[in-house]
């Protein structure tokens, strides 16, 4: 708290914002260069989709869907997705080629397996959709 004193010399109590108060929020920036329909810069298009959902409530909902649709598991190793292991956000329908950010094109991946896949250029097996219309938002 501090005191300042109003128009009329009254003091005033007053609450500092500390700077420990703001949450700091890191963006990705978009490269001057980038661009959806290179195909190189796939990676880089998901992990920004990837943060931009997971920093609001509709996005973390999405992902919340996902993970559930695919049981929790990484598609490409078929081991448990958790906090932990971390996850990247893959287009199964590369936007490259046009592919959508829409739930039925994405999975989640573990960091590593999204790595290899892209860098072999590897095929996903596409997760089944769960049954009760869950995949469309
Ligand atoms: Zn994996």
């Amino acid at each position: 708290m501090a005191t300042t004193k109003d128009k009329d010399g009254k003091p005033q109590r007053r609450t500092l914002i500390k700077a420990s108060d703001t949450k700091i929020m890191r963006h990705i920036k978009i490269k001057g260069e980038a661009n959806p329909f290179d195909p190189a810069q796939e990676s880089y298009f998901e992990s920004r989709l990837g943060w931009k959902m997971d920093n609001n409530l509709k996005g973390k909902t999405k992902l919340l869907r996902l993970w559930w649709r695919q049981d929790k598991e990484c598609p490409h190793c078929q081991e448990k997705i958790t906090k932990e292991t971390g996850w990247n956000i893959h287009h199964i329908l590369p936007k490259a080629q046009g592919g959508k950010d829409n739930i039925s094109n994405l999975m989640l991946l573990h960091p590593n397996c999204h790595r290899q896949i892209h860098s072999q250029k590897l095929e996903v097996v596409k997760p089944a959709p769960v049954k009760g219309g869950l995949d469309e938002a």
